[in-house]
């Protein structure tokens, strides 16, 4: 009896063990999700000329911001860039619909299959970002001032030597990153800038999706938005600005990664020149169409293999 339990309890170790050797061994190789997005199946639409005279793009990334938390938010800027701009809350992200994984597809304008940053934090070892080209060496080799200033260290990834004329992680907080954005705007007039705000995803997975602080949390990084407003303006480059403010995924509870609408369902706000006022956007968006939609608005060429395609029914095209 104890023999005969003593090699159940030794096969079921071994088996434990080989389980185990074998999530180490795929986690070192990245591919520890299951469900991974594969290349983009919607109909390839015709693209028109973008609007003209559109010399700059700013991107803003909402860490964890889900539509449905950020209508109980106070945020006046982002919902008065909404209403009067072209917005869609029913835009989709990638799986798996974390952080680095979702911001790569949002940055390179292709599905997690091509792009392959299939894990979420730093790993110096992996270097930077090598698969694919990111939007903003596209940008550069158009001869484009490019910046990103993000609040998480995973963003080095990003940092592809040549690429950036700008890249900073001054700290975790919205107001930071909108202060080094500010300074750099000042100073460079960028073509292409990305900004992340980490607050609404921090307050999420300590309070919940949707709790009091991940509530104020969107608050505080609507102040942060409104200082990048404020930048433009001041820089005298509004009239030829566009705006895309986004989110890497949505949540729930106190965690994302799933492929549910509380997880995948993001927003996608287009507000400057060019943009159709106070335009509710019916195409569908997928992430992706956020770095092909920057680039086809700065009239870059998009590679030929790119999921993303542009938002073209949310600008005044020739
Ligand atoms: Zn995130």
């Amino acid at each position: 009896m104890t023999r005969s339990l003593n090699k159940i309890v030794g096969a079921l170790s071994i088996a434990v063990l080989v389980a185990m050797a074998t999530l180490f061994a795929s986690c070192a190789h990245g591919q520890q999700y299951a469900d991974v997005s594969g290349p983009d199946t919607r109909t390839k639409l015709a693209v028109p000329a973008p609007p003209a005279g559109i010399k700059h793009v700013i991107i803003v990334s909402f860490d964890g911001g889900k539509p449905a938390v950020i209508d109980q938010a106070p945020m006046p800027v982002l919902k008065s860039m909404a209403e009067s701009g072209a917005a869609t809350w029913n835009a989709q992200t990638i799986m798996p619909s974390i952080t680095l994984v979702a911001h790569t597809s949002m940055l390179t304008g292709v599905a997690p299959s091509k792009h392959k940053i299939l894990w979420n934090e730093w790993k110096p070892e992996r270097g930077p970002i090598a698969t694919v080209p990111t939007a903003f060496a596209l940008a550069k080799q158009g001869g484009l001032v490019t910046g990103c200033i993000a609040g998480k260290e995973k963003f080095k990834h990003f940092n592809v030597p040549g690429t950036l004329d700008d890249f900073e992680i001054p700290d975790y907080h919205a107001a930071a990153c909108a202060a080094a954005a500010a300074r750099f705007i000042a100073a460079r007039k960028p073509g292409l800038l990305f900004v992340h705000f980490s607050d609404p995803d921090g307050a999420g997975h300590a309070f919940g999706w949707g709790s009091p602080q991940q509530i104020q949390a969107l608050a505080d990084s609507d102040e942060a938005l409104g200082v990048l407003r404020d930048a433009v303006a001041k820089a005298g480059i509004a009239k030829s600005t566009v705006f895309i403010m986004s989110a890497d995924h949505g949540g729930h509870d106190h965690t994302h990664g799933l492929r549910i609408p509380d997880d995948m369902t993001i927003p996608w706000i287009t507000y400057g020149a060019g943009v159709r006022k106070h335009f509710s956007i019916t195409q569908p968006v997928v992430t992706y169409d956020t770095a092909a939609t920057a680039l086809w608005l700065l009239g870059i060429k998009l590679p030929a293999d790119f999921d993303g395609q542009p938002v073209a029914s949310a600008y005044v095209t020739r």
